[in-house]
């Protein structure tokens, strides 16, 4: 019994699904010009498939579970579950408009032509905005729409928001807010379920531990209380005296974004050799 898994055979999710599959212990042989591959040491089946069409292969169980940016699941409307975001694959689906166009606001899209790859999801941002507007479908380089007259405004992906730039753009609106997920059959076999269960285990301890770093730096002991007191930790913090009398070392673990914000402080309050290091998996 394997979990057959579907991933972008080329392009910006390719590498980044790999990275994460090797992140959780499972090694697939990446072979160019492959259409499928099979992991050494993991149940998993790999197909590699262009993205438009791994919603589909999802719904229809030709694969059990797919990583997908969410902007395709959303345009593609087929039946599937969205069980995971992976933090990969970050971007927006934005309007954009021509940067001489005086645009204040979405009422200036009415009776306009939109250029776009997302007319599903075009048509629910116009909709749900009382806008009518004309879309039209294109499947690739939207960018140069406005330019050669064929629209007045497109809605594409940004991450950047150089390529609009470069083609004389301004991005007006947001419509949507992507990454990469991982999307599931909804009706999986037990067994399917129990090796997605043991995958999206994985995930997320690779996941909790690329936000959260281990910290160690040194401390007098007479100011351990005071230090302790600015460390959120798992637990309590790990205290162990050093070589030198009167000071001691302490380790922790916390987010990144707390990292920030309690360096000072931990300074102030005589912390010093303050070593801030990766963890590579977390489980609690
Ligand atoms: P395929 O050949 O598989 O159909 P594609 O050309 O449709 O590939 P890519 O450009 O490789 O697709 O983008 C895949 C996904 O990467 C997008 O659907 C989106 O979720 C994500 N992405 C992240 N940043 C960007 C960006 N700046 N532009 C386009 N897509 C982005
Ligand atoms: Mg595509």
């Amino acid at each position: 019994m394997k979990l057959k898994i579907a991933i972008q055979k080329s392009g910006r999710l390719h590498e980044d699904s790999i990275k994460l599959l090797k992140e959780c212990g499972i090694d697939i042989n990446n072979g160019v010009n492959k259409l499928k591959t099979e992991a050494s040491n993991f149940p998993l089946e790999v197909f590699f498939l262009r993205d438009d069409d791994i919603p589909q292969y999802i719904e229809d169980g030709v694969a059990d579970i797919g990583i997908v940016g969410e902007n395709v699941v959303l345009e593609k409307q087929k039946q599937v579950n969205i069980v995971q975001k992976l933090g990969f694959g970050k971007c927006r689906l934005s309007m954009a408009v021509e940067k001489s166009f005086d645009y204040t606001g979405v009422q200036d899209l009415q009776n306009k032509r939109i250029a776009t790859s997302y007319p599903v999801i075009v048509a629910d941002f116009l909709e749900s905005n009382g806008i009518t507007a004309e879309i039209h479908e294109i499947s690739g380089s939207v960018e140069i729409a406005p330019g050669i007259g064929l629209a007045d405004a497109i809605c594409d992906l940004v991450s950047s928001g150089s390529t609009l730039f470069m083609n004389g753009l301004k991005e007006v609106e947001t419509v949507l807010k992507s990454e990469a997920v991982l999307a599931a059959n909804h009706n999986l076999q037990p067994a399917q379920q129990q090796l997605l269960d043991k995958l999206l285990f994985r995930i997320q301890a690779v996941k909790k531990a690329k936000n959260t770093k281990y910290i160690l730096l040194n401390a007098p002991n007479d100011k351990l209380n005071e230090i302790i007191s600015l460390l959120p930790g798992m637990k309590s913090p790990t205290v162990l005296p050093l070589a030198e009398a009167g000071w001691s070392s302490v380790h922790s673990v916390l987010s990144e974004n707390e990292f920030w914000d309690i360096i000072e402080s931990l300074k102030a309050a005589g912390a010093e050799g303050i070593l801030v290091v990766p963890i590579e998996k977390m489980v609690i």
